[in-house]
């Protein structure tokens, strides 16, 4: 499953609503994006949502603040962005330094600009069935089952890895009373016992562990569909940076045995872009009736 190029057709569908919104003289979406610190990879992040603002035709505001910024000065600029008519969605880049309580931080955007669906408020909401934002990785994965038109029906998805941002939510979105969902979830994490059969019962795998090359193929049935959701810096002396990206899975012996495979990169990760853009699309036009 090629996630560039689905990451693609989503952003070219969003940039031709975005073109008729200009046309038609209506808001343009603004997503503002928090940066704090000199962490590479935060750095990359940020540059690819912020360049994938630009090629749909959004604003984009990015906001860079010193590694030692204080949490009460974090939390003055998100009430800033909150009151901020103009910025349709709040995006604060994770990890955060130590000394800043992270979910203090979720829990202070406005769930109305919660375009990375972190806030309780909007994982409560999704838990329900309810309107509201999904979080992007998971919902990434959604736009690229129902692209490749991959049957969750009845199937039996196994995730591995339970975090708020990938495994908890992906699990309970593919158990919804709708496609893609009406699976059969198992959620796997670093207490599962017989995790190897476990995983051999599955018709789909999402790994979101953070553990390079765990996956193997003598852990996957054969025809199954993998998705791999990680991405970890290993050093690599061979490359200019020092260092490749290496997902969950290990691409070249499961996918001799996989119907359908991620790749890392240009998987999961220009999903997780492509969705952030269509939720900072839907804040933007939930304000039309406004
Ligand atoms: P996390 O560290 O918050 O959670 C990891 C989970 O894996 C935990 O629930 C833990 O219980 C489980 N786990 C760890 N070791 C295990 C083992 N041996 N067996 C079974 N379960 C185990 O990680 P996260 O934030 O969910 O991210 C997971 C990976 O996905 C990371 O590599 C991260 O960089 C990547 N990620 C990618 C994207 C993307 O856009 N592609 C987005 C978010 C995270």
């Amino acid at each position: 499953m090629d996630g560039k190029l689905v990451s693609q057709a989503v952003k070219d569908r969003l940039k031709q609503q975005t073109d008729a919104r200009r046309a038609a003289c209506k808001k343009l979406p603004h997503l503002a994006a928090v940066l704090i610190g000199n962490n590479g990879a935060s750095e990359t992040y940020v540059a690819s949502k912020v360049k994938s603002c630009s090629e749909v035709g959004f604003t984009s505001t990015l906001i860079r603040l010193a590694e030692d910024i204080s949490e009460v000065q974090l939390l003055n600029k998100l009430t800033e962005l909150n009151e901020d008519f103009d910025v349709d969605g709040i995006l604060v880049q994770l990890p955060l330094p130590k000394h800043i309580s992270e979910q203090k931080i979720i829990e202070t955007i406005y769930p109305s600009k919660d375009v990375d669906g972190f806030h309780p408020e909007s994982v409560g909401r999704m838990v329900q069935g309810l309107p509201t934002y999904y979080p992007a990785t998971p919902y990434g994965i959604l736009l690229l089952l129902e692209h490749y038109k991959i049957e969750t029906k009845g199937k039996h998805v196994v995730v591995i890895g339970r975090s708020n941002i990938v495994g908890r939510p992906i699990s309970i979105m593919l158990s919804k009373n709708e496609y893609p969902g009406n699976a059969t979830v198992t959620v796997c994490h670093s207490h599962t016992s017989h995790l190897k059969e476990i995983c051999l019962q599955a018709d789909i795998i999402i790994a979101a562990l953070g553990k390079p090359e765990f996956l193997k193929a003598d852990m996957v049935k054969e025809g199954a569909v993998v998705v791999d959701v990680g991405i970890t810096r290993v050093s690599d002396p061979s490359k200019k940076s020092g260092f490749s990206i290496k997902g969950d899975v290990d691409f070249a012996d499961v996918s001799t045995k996989c119907s359908y495979i991620t790749p890392v990169p240009g998987g999961v990760g220009p999903m997780t872009i492509a969705a952030l853009m269509m939720n900072t699309f839907k804040a933007c036009a939930a304000k039309d009736s406004v």
